[in-house]
């Protein structure tokens, strides 16, 4: 059997067995089938035995809850929807879009209610979000999403720039230059959140069969290797994994990312580096890193290095590449040069789902009871308790204001076939790694815009 604690940090430190629950033994009927037990399928479940308590529900699960991105991610409760606001607006208004973002607001406080409900002890901690600029040339692509939200209404309330010397006295990071603060943000323990989740929606009623991969799904039911789960409602809460179903192929691109955590750091250097509120923690480069404080004094940090393999491929293979996870460390080391030393005790990568225009998605069809939700693209775990709330009214046939949430419903086109989909995937990527590079030694990175863009024009984002 898989050693599941190898997974990530925070499966090691999940405080759980992970032994597996029984897989399902042969054909069954219920009303809703859910294939997948990350926060995707956990949330629909949860809120749809909410609802209904009556509901026959099920949840099959390749391997064990948590396993995917649910319980190897950053911990990020972020309420950053990754469509940004001003495409939404060019779709369905400004209003819409505004009331896009006030829904994820309301959602990281949504996911503490819950856990404080239902006694899910997934460390929510709502310490807002520091996005520090390190270079010069970070500078303005921060405060350019200031910008982009202050268009759409949001204030100081909701973010505010912060100088050197105030945001040195949050952070005491190397080269900060200055920061953008939210307070909406918060941070959780992933894998310990998946793994509630699951045990809660459990004593609710619902049935989660582990180690049952779905071989295909579509209205109707589930097929899976003890038979035909039928069902009224179908559910794909499958993320980056979705391309390994029959018929889904395109859907998605799988992205990898990556993430180291130290050991527990000494009192001396949280004296020298503050770092009091907890705050989740970037910076301005072009791949994306991400960093939570956790509950136990360990730095966890991850970075978008994005790589996409051939063929949409997934392998645990690829979930060990020195190099990636050395330019992580990297990262940390720059920006806290007093780490230098500290032992790394986990390493670890997962994947994630990337529509074709980058463009996150709750759909379900009526007239055939099939739907899905993913594409968040690094932002999935808030907006997979949305997606949760909102699929339950879709099944459910509730006209809430939930269900005229702009991303409901959208139809993305599908990926081109190879070669195509990973010259546009890798090509990105390599670009913003040069520009990092570049930047982040010199400051003279402002040249590469214009090919990022060029290459945002011809990929069509
Ligand atoms: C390293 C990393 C860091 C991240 N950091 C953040 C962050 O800080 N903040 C943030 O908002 N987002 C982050 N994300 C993204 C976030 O984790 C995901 O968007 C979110 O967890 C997706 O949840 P999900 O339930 O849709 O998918 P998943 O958690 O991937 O769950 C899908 C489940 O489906 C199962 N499955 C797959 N195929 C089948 C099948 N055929 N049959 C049955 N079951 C199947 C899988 O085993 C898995 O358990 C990160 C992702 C990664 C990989």
């Amino acid at each position: 059997m898989k050693d599941y604690r190898s997974y990530s940090f925070w499966l090691d430190d999940s405080g759980d067995d992970l032994a597996p629950r029984p897989a399902l033994e042969g054909p069954a009927d219920v009303d809703v089938a859910i294939v997948g037990a990350g926060y995707t399928g956990l949330w629909t479940a949860y809120y749809l035995a909410k609802a209904d308590p009556h509901l026959r529900i099920a949840v099959v699960e390749k391997e064990i809850a948590g396993f995917g991105a649910s319980g190897r991610n950053g911990g990020w409760v972020s309420p950053f929807f990754a469509t940004p606001l001003a495409k939404l607006a060019e779709s369905h208004g400004r209003d819409a879009a505004a009331r896009m973002q006030r829904e994820m607001f309301f959602t990281v406080d949504e996911i503490g209610r819950v856990c404080e409900a239902e006694g899910i002890d997934a460390r929510f901690h709502k310490g807002g979000s520091l996005w520090l600029s390190t270079s010069p040339a970070q500078t303005p692509r921060v405060k350019a999403v200031l910008d982009a939200q202050r268009a759409f209404g949001f204030g100081d309330e909701d973010w505010v720039w912060l100088e050197r010397r105030e945001a040195l006295a949050r952070v005491r990071a190397e080269g900060c230059l200055g920061g953008l603060f939210s307070r909406r943000y918060a941070s959780v323990h992933p894998a310990r959140l998946a793994r509630g989740l699951a045990d809660v929606v459990e004593r609710m009623g619902v049935r989660i069969y582990e180690r049952t991969p779905a071989l295909a799904a579509g209205p109707g039911g589930v097929d899976t290797p003890a038979g035909r789960l039928k069902a009224a409602a179908v559910i794909l809460a499958t993320e980056a994994y979705t391309v390994q179903l029959p018929g889904h192929a395109r859907d998605v691109v799988p992205i990898y990312d990556f993430m180291i955590a130290t050991a527990p750091l000494p009192a001396a250097f949280w004296d020298e580096v503050g770092w009091r509120g907890r705050e989740v923690l970037s910076d301005g480069r072009y791949l994306l890193i991400y960093a939570q404080r956790t509950a136990d004094d360990r730095i966890a940090i991850g970075g978008t290095a994005a790589p996409y393999y051939f063929g949409s491929r997934i392998s645990e293979r690829f979930e060990r590449p020195r190099a990636l996870f050395e330019r992580i460390h990297d990262a940390l080391r720059m920006l806290f040069p007093a780490v230098t030393g500290a032992p790394i005790t986990h390493r670890w990568g997962g994947v994630l789902g990337a529509t074709r225009d980058w463009h996150t998605c709750a759909a379900f069809d009526p007239a055939s009871g099939f739907g899905w939700a993913g594409g968040y693209v690094g932002d999935g775990v808030a907006t997979a308790n949305l997606a949760g709330r909102t699929l339950t009214d879709l099944i459910l046939r509730r006209d809430s204001d939930l269900v005229r949430l702009p991303w409901v419903g959208h139809r993305s086109k599908r990926w081109e076939p190879e070669p195509l989909r990973w010259i546009a995937a890798t090509g990105v990527r390599v670009v913003m790694g040069h520009a990092d590079t570049v930047e982040l030694g010199t400051g003279r990175a402002v040249r590469w815009k214009p090919a990022l863009d060029k290459i945002e024009e011809i990929v069509g984002w």
